[in-house]
C-alpha cells in the first residue's frame, strides 16, 4: 500500500486555486505539512483564496518569493478520483482547470471553523404540571432515545409551539445544549421493506442491485413510460448501494425535485436524505459539501451541480429524466450533467441508471450499440393504461381570430368537468401573448438589448424579452409612430389560454400555472401539489407542468401547439417534441381512470405527429436515428458550438474570420468549420453574437484539435469565445 502524498512543512507544493490563473501555483507547505488534495487558503496579492494542494511544488519561481499557505481547511482532502474527474471534465468541455474547481466548492464557508447551534434532548425527571404538549414533547424524546433535535424539528415533531420545549428547558427535563451545525444526516436504512413489485419490475430491481453489487463501472439505460414505476425500482438500486455502506446520488431536473419525491424517498428509508438545489441555504449547502465529503450522507438528491460534491465512496448514480435539455448547463462551464455522470462513475466504479420514458437518442443509440445496458418497463403499475391519442386538424377548425381552442377539444374538455374529472390545457408559451404589434405603423416591440420581440406579461403587467430577463412597462403609446391605444396582443401565451378558457367555461375551477404568478419555484411546486389533490377543473400549463407531477383525477389533455416545437431548425426539433407530446400526454390517467391525449395540429400529416399517436417509440427512434447518420450529426458525428460574442459587431467578426482562416488544426483530424455567422439571436445583452459550428466524424479527437485552433488567434478586449462541445441550444 502506497502512504497518500504528504508535504511537510516547508516543502515546495503547486496549488491550484478559484482564480483565474492558467498555472498552478507554487506555495510551501505550512506548519504541521499538508496532504496532497488538502483543501488550503493561500495568499494571492492582497487577498487570501481558497486552492487544492494539485502536487509537488515546480520550483521555477525564486524561492526566497515563494509564499507560505496560510492554512490548510478543516476539510477531507479532495480525493484522487475527485481530481481526476475534474480534470477529465475540463478537457472533455475545454473549461479552464479553476473553473472546474468553482464548481466543486460551491458551498460558502468551507474553511470556516463549525458553527454552532442549539440542539435539545432527553434531559433528567419528568414534567412538573404536566399538560398534553408538554407530555407530546416528553414522548417523542423519550421514543427516539439518545437522538437530539433542534428546536424546529423538535417542536413539529411534537406538534406544539417552541416555547412549549423553552419551558421544558427551564425545569431541566429537557437539555439544551450547543452543537456544531454540521452534523451527520440521519442514517437511511436500505432494510426497510419497499412496495411489492411486480415480476417486471423486480427482475428489473434485482438486475440493478447485482449490476451495483459488482463494484464495478457499467450504465443501464432504464425505460418505461410515466406511472411504470422506475422510480421503485431505482430505489432499490439505492437500497443495494446503501447496504454496501456506498453512497448514492440522484438526480433530478430541479422542477422534478418535488415535496412528493422526497415524502417517497423518506418512507422508503426512513429519513430524509440529503436535498441538494438552487432553494438550499447557504448553511445547508455547507453541510452537505461536508458531511457528503466525510461520509456522513449517504443519499444526497439533487440538481445537476450535486454531481459536482466530494462523494468519498459514491456506488450509484441515478439520471432520471435523463433526455431533459435541463441537465445541459447553459452558461459558465457549459456541461452536461448526464454525460459528465457516466464520466464520473467510470472513474470511481460506481454504476449508472439512466431513467426516461422517453430517451435522449444519444442514450437510446448507446443502448443500440451495446455501451448501455438495457432495462425495460412495459406497463403502467396497477390499472392504469396509457392515454387514447387523438389529433385535432385545426384547419377544418375555423376557429376565429384570438381563438384557440377548437370546438371539438371545448366539447372533450366538458366532458371532463361534467364527469367530475381534471382535464390540462398545454401550451408552450410564456406570457400573454409573444408578440405585441401597433395596429397603425406594424411595428413589433423588441428587446434593446437582443435581437427579440418582447413578450407581454399581463400579470406582472410588463413586458419582458426571454433572453435577457430585461422587462419594461407596458406602454400604451407605440414607441416607433406614436400611435395611442393602438398596441394590439398577437398570438397565445399561457396567460390569454387561460383568459379564453374563463369564457369558454365560466363556471369552472380554473388554475393558469405560469412561474409568473408564484414568487418561487417552490411555492409553485405546492400549487401544482394542491391542484393534483383536486383543487382545479382544468389546469393550464407550460411544461413545468409535464415534468414528473402526478396528477391522479387528470384524464384529459389537450395539446393546444403541438406543432410549435416541429418549427425550429434545430436538430432535436423532431426528438424535442416527440418526448414533449409524449411526457404531456403521459399526464392524463395515471391512477384508475382510463386518459385522452387530443394534440391540435396544422399538419396530423407530419412524421413526428404520426409516430406520436401511433405510440411507435422504437419506429421513431429508427428513423430519427438513420436521418442523423445520413446527416453526420450527434450522436453519429461530433459537433462543437463556437460562440463569439463583444459589443462592437466588426471586431467581433474579424476574430470570427480570422479563426475561420486559420483552420488547419481542424483539417488535420477531418474537422470542418462553418460560419462564421450571425447567430439567431444576434444580439444579448448589448452583445452581437457569431456563431461557427465544428462537425467531425464520431471517433475524431476533436477537443484537442480545438484547443490548438483557437489558440492560434487572440482575443483581446471585451470579446469573450464560448466552446460549446455537443451543443444542445443553437441560438
Ligand atoms: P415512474 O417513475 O415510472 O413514473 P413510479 O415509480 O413513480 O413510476 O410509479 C408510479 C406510481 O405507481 C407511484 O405512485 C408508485 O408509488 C406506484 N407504484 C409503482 N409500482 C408499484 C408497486 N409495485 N406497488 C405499489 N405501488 C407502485
Ligand atoms: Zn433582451
Amino acid at each position: 500500500m502506497t502512504r497518500p502524498e504528504f508535504y511537510d512543512e516547508g516543502a515546495l507544493v503547486a496549488v491550484l486555486t478559484t482564480q483565474p490563473l492558467d498555472r498552478l501555483l507554487d506555495y510551501k507547505a505550512p506548519e504541521g505539512g499538508a496532504m496532497l488534495g488538502a483543501f488550503v487558503e493561500v495568499p494571492l496579492g492582497p487577498r487570501k483564496v481558497l486552492g487544492i494542494v494539485w502536487g509537488p511544488g515546480r520550483g521555477d519561481w525564486d524561492i526566497k518569493k515563494v509564499r507560505s499557505v496560510i492554512r490548510v481547511l478543516d476539510a477531507a482532502p479532495m480525493r484522487e478520483e475527485m481530481r481526476t474527474f475534474l480534470l477529465r471534465a475540463a478537457e472533455y468541455t475545454l473549461t479552464p482547470m479553476p473553473a472546474m474547481l468553482r464548481l466543486a466548492t460551491r458551498a460558502p464557508g468551507l474553511g470556516d471553523p463549525p458553527s454552532m447551534r442549539k440542539i435539545y434532548r432527553r434531559g433528567e425527571g419528568e414534567p412538573e404540571r404536566s399538560t398534553d404538549a408538554r407530555r407530546r414533547v416528553m414522548e417523542t424524546l423519550d421514543e427516539y432515545g439518545d437522538l437530539s433535535f433542534t428546536l424546529k424539528e423538535l417542536s413539529e415533531m411534537a406538534g406544539v409551539t417552541s416555547s412549549v420545549v423553552k419551558g421544558l428547558v427551564k425545569q431541566g427535563v429537557v437539555s439544551e445544549e450547543d452543537a456544531p451545525r454540521d452534523v451527520p444526516f440521519r442514517r437511511l436504512d436500505p432494510s426497510l421493506p419497499g412496495k411489492a413489485l411486480t415480476d417486471d419490475q423486480a427482475a428489473g430491481a434485482a438486475m440493478l442491485a447485482a449490476a451495483v453489487r459488482s463494484e464495478t463501472y457499467g450504465t443501464t439505460l432504464l425505460r418505461g413510460v410515466t406511472g411504470s414505476g422506475k422510480t421503485e425500482v431505482y430505489l432499490e438500486a439505492v437500497a443495494a448501494c446503501l447496504a454496501q455502506g456506498r453512497q448514492a446520488l440522484v438526480l433530478l431536473p430541479e422542477i422534478a425535485l418535488t415535496a412528493e419525491f422526497l415524502k417517497r424517498v423518506q418512507v422508503r428509508f426512513g429519513a430524509r436524505p440529503a436535498e441538494w438545489h438552487s432553494g438550499a441555504t447557504m448553511t445547508e449547502r455547507r453541510r452537505i459539501w461536508r458531511m457528503v465529503g466525510q461520509g456522513g450522507a449517504q443519499l444526497v438528491i439533487g440538481a445537476r451541480s450535486a454531481l459536482f460534491l466530494p462523494y468519498q465512496n459514491l456506488g450509484l448514480i441515478v439520471v432520471d429524466e435523463e433526455h431533459d435539455t435541463s441537465y445541459k448547463q447553459e452558461d459558465g462551464v457549459l456541461y452536461n450533467a448526464r454525460d459528465m455522470a457516466v464520466l464520473r462513475a467510470s472513474i470511481c466504479g460506481a454504476h449508472v441508471v439512466l431513467a426516461s420514458a422517453t430517451p435522449s437518442l444519444e442514450s437510446w443509440a448507446n443502448a443500440e450499440v451495446g455501451k448501455y445496458k438495457r432495462l425495460e418497463l412495459t406497463s403502467r403499475f396497477g390499472p392504469a393504461v396509457m392515454p387514447t391519442m387523438g389529433t385535432i386538424d385545426m384547419r377544418a377548425a375555423a376557429l376565429p381570430s384570438d381563438r384557440w381552442v377548437s370546438p371539438d377539444l371545448q366539447k372533450a374538455v366538458q366532458a371532463r368537468i361534467d364527469a367530475g374529472e381534471q382535464a390540462m390545457l398545454f401550451i408552450n408559451r410564456r406570457g400573454y401573448a409573444p408578440i405585441t404589434l401597433c395596429r397603425a405603423c406594424g411595428h413589433q416591440i423588441a428587446c434593446d438589448q437582443c435581437d427579440a420581440r418582447m413578450v407581454e406579461h399581463r400579470f406582472l403587467k410588463r413586458l419582458m424579452c426571454h433572453q435577457c430577463g430585461e422587462t419594461k412597462p407596458m406602454p400604451n403609446i407605440c414607441p416607433s409612430c406614436g400611435a395611442e391605444d393602438r398596441l394590439a396582443p398577437v398570438g397565445p401565451g399561457v396567460e390569454r389560454l387561460g383568459e379564453e378558457a374563463a369564457t369558454l367555461w365560466p363556471d369552472a375551477r380554473i388554475a393558469t400555472l405560469s412561474s409568473d404568478m408564484y414568487g418561487s419555484a417552490r411555492a409553485l411546486k405546492a400549487e401544482i401539489e394542491s391542484i393534483a389533490q383536486g383543487g382545479a377543473d382544468i389546469v393550464i400549463g407550460t411544461q413545468l407542468v409535464a415534468k414528473g407531477h402526478n396528477f391522479p383525477n387528470l384524464t384529459l389533455v389537450g395539446v393546444i401547439d403541438a406543432d410549435l416545437g416541429l418549427q425550429g431548425s434545430d436538430l432535436r426539433a423532431a426528438e424535442r417534441t416527440f418526448q414533449l407530446m409524449r411526457q404531456v400526454a403521459g399526464r392524463a390517467g395515471r391512477a384508475d381512470k382510463p386518459g385522452t391525449a387530443l394534440l391540435q395540429t396544422y399538419q396530423p400529416e407530419h412524421p413526428v405527429i404520426r409516430a406520436i399517436l401511433a405510440g411507435d417509440e422504437e419506429g421513431f427512434w429508427r428513423a430519427e436515428a438513420a436521418q442523423r447518420e445520413a446527416a453526420g450529426v450527434p450522436p453519429y458525428g461530433r459537433m462543437a458550438g463556437i460562440i463569439l460574442s463583444g459589443p462592437d459587431v466588426a471586431a467581433v467578426f474579424d476574430i470570427a474570420n480570422r479563426l475561420a482562416r486559420a483552420d488547419g488544426p481542424l483539417r488535420q483530424v477531418g474537422a470542418q468549420v462553418y460560419g462564421p455567422a450571425p447567430a439567431p439571436i444576434a444580439r444579448v445583452r448589448g452583445r452581437h453574437r457569431v456563431r461557427m459550428l465544428v462537425k467531425a466524424d464520431k471517433g475524431v479527437a476533436l477537443q484537442g484539435a480545438l484547443r490548438k485552433w483557437v489558440s492560434q488567434v487572440q482575443i483581446k478586449g471585451d470579446i469573450r469565445l464560448a466552446i460549446d462541445i455537443d451543443p444542445q441550444s443553437f441560438y
